[in-house]
């Protein structure tokens, strides 16, 4: 069976005008903000206005440790919301925007895959309505008053050695990650080392994602903690005076966008933290708004279950106050037959031929981090859906042995084709989640916002990730006690670790037990509101590979783009 290619079918697609997609939603016209013919922002007085407006269930999807390929969330957050129209109910998609480094980097779709996909998807991947250049001017705008206040005589006291603020670009651009500000004369500011970050690693874009509305997100710009004083005192945002130009600069970029999906469902996209450091959640505000549009809510949390769904209940939930009523763990026969131990993906390079031999043995071999993922969606009392992600290549008998894993912890389990098939492919998938969404609702958050800041480290690293305990560098331990002393340690926690395992160790498959989790330094996002421990190597600037995609995109006389995945 072949497929015309992602590009293909999404340039091939019918939009409808957004207006229609807004009446879907019940969204009154007034409230679009359009930007072209295919984009709309949605003015935030539609939170006001929807409030006492039904709540959709809030559906988040989530997924078992992936390969390097990823496992399909996207595409399948994409198709389960195109389902519901297919059983007679109405979907809501929310998902990220993606950032432009990656998409000139590594091949790789980011608008879901095959018919099911967000379009048009040259928008949604490049540019959109600016907002990711707003949080760069935003975060830039900072870093600029920041080193103007040490250059005007540093009444706050920071040390040029403790300064914690950077810069961002939304370029892969490795030849920028250290660099030496402020180099030349006397009037040419104050030298220091410094460096550039991608956009999405930016802690204004977990502000933005974490804003409740524009007056929390003020408040969250004024929070960001730039540096320290000899003294170990936090200077903020506020006290350089560089938090209101901040917030100006991201008035409009908090606005949700509005785009459709192939089968014309709603899509909001907004926000794109990096799910290395930040959340990889969407934005609060477009749930928020989303919440209200139809029957369902469906949304994506980046990476495996262990982090982007541990995240989405205890740092975007706790925010937000939104309670989930179901989780969708997307698993897929490739991503379970490499946890067995018998094969390794490696991304860029040809599937071993031995993976896609029929093989259910090895699948059922994979299963214990079906299993674990499962549990700790039950963890938070959240009902748990296996999606079977069906690829062209899986046989029958591998879809059913993961069924049977799925059935003998008492999850719902559904085969689904929408990646070949679109909405319809997935609609016993929204028959399962519609019924888990029924099911009463036990959600709980893992741990309190009281617990001391190690507490919340071992609570996850012990409870989610399966670790005998933590081992702490002697910096994590200064940084955190720093930040208790500064009154950081109520804020939850965000563990940066690989999702290559539920491990911080990328090497361990399956389910790891056995081990301990060992947290080389600890960072603080005050402004976005959490506490993040780094345990392994975190990049925070990707480079460019050696065929980046950026050598074959391109644009057509008539305005077409080409080489887009
Ligand atoms: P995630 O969001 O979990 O990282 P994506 O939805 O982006 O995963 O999917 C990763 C890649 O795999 C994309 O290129 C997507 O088009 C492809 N893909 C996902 N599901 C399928 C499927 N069922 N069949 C074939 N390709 C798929
Ligand atoms: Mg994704």
């Amino acid at each position: 069976m072949s497929m015309p290619s992602d590009l293909d079918i999404a340039q091939a697609a019918t939009l409808k005008p957004l207006d229609d997609v807004a009446r879907q939603m019940d969204l009154p016209l007034e409230l679009l903000e359009r930007h072209g013919h295919d984009v709309a922002k949605i003015e935030l007085d539609a939170i006001e206005a929807m409030r006492d407006r039904p709540r959709a269930k809030y559906v988040v999807v989530t997924a078992i440790t992936p390969t390097p390929l990823g496992e399909g969330k996207t595409t399948t957050t994409v198709g389960l919301g195109q389902a519901f129209s297919h059983i007679g109910r109405r979907g809501v998609v929310a998902i990220r925007q993606p950032s432009m480094g990656p998409t000139f980097g590594i091949k790789g779709g980011a608008a879901g895959g095959g018919y099911s996909q967000v379009v048009p998807m040259e928008k949604f991947n490049l540019h959109l309505t600016g907002d990711f250049h707003a949080v760069t001017s935003a975060h830039n705008m900072l870093s600029a008053v920041l080193d103007n206040h040490l250059y005007q005589g540093n009444a706050a006291g920071l040390d040029p050695y403790r300064v914690t603020w950077r810069r961002v670009l939304d370029v892969n651009d490795r030849a920028l990650r250290n660099v030496v500000t402020g180099l030349g004369g006397r009037m040419d500011g104050v030298p220091r080392e410094s460096g550039f970050d991608i956009t999405s690693a930016s802690e204004v874009m977990a502000v933005l994602a974490l804003s409740n509305d524009l007056a929390d997100l003020r408040a969250r710009l004024g929070r960001i903690v730039v540096g320290y004083t000899g003294d170990g005192d936090a200077v903020t945002a506020e006290d350089v005076q560089g938090a209101g130009a901040m917030a100006a600069l991201m008035r409009d970029a908090l606005k949700p966008n509005l785009m459709q999906t192939l089968e014309n469902t709603p899509v909001l996209v907004h926000a794109g933290p990096f799910g290395n450091i930040a959340t990889g959640n969407s934005s609060i505000v477009a749930d928020r708004i989303g919440i209200h549009c139809g029957d369902f809510l469906v949304t994506e949390a980046g990476f495996g279950a262990d982090m982007g769904a541990e995240r989405f209940f205890n740092i975007k939930c706790r925010t937000s106050g939104m309670r989930p009523d179901a989780a969708v763990v997307v698993a897929t026969v490739r991503a379970l037959k490499v946890h067995s131990g018998n094969h390794r993906i490696v991304a860029g390079k040809a599937l071993p031929p031995a993976l896609l031999e029929e093989n259910p043995d090895e699948v059922h071999a994979g299963a214990a981090n079906l299993r674990k993922q499962i549990e700790n969606m039950r963890l938070h009392g959240v009902s748990p859906v296996v999606c079977i992600n069906a690829f062209p290549t899986d046989h029958d008998s591998e879809h059913a042995a993961i069924r049977e894993i799925a059935e003998s912890m008492g999850a719902r389990a559904a085969v689904s084709t929408h990646f070949s098939d679109g909405g319809r492919g997935a609609a016993e998938l929204a028959e399962a989640v519609a019924e888990a969404a029924e099911e009463e609702s036990h959600f709980q958050l893992l741990y309190p916002d009281d617990a001391p800041l190690r507490e919340k480290i071992e609570t996850i690293a012990t409870k989610v990730y399966g670790a005998d305990g933590v081992d702490y560098a002697p910096a994590a331990n200064t940084s955190i006690d720093l930040y208790e002393r500064n009154g950081f340690g109520s804020l939850p926690i965000c563990v940066a670790k690989t999702h290559l395992s539920i491990s911080s160790d990328p090497k361990l498959l399956g389910a790891p037990t056995g081990w301990r989790m060992p947290v080389r330094e600890v960072r603080a996002s005050v402004g976005a509101g959490f506490i993040y421990p780094i345990c392994g190597d975190m990049r925070t600037m990707p480079g460019l590979g050696k065929n980046p995609a950026a050598h074959h995109i391109d644009v057509k006389p008539d305005g077409t783009i080409v080489g887009l995945f």
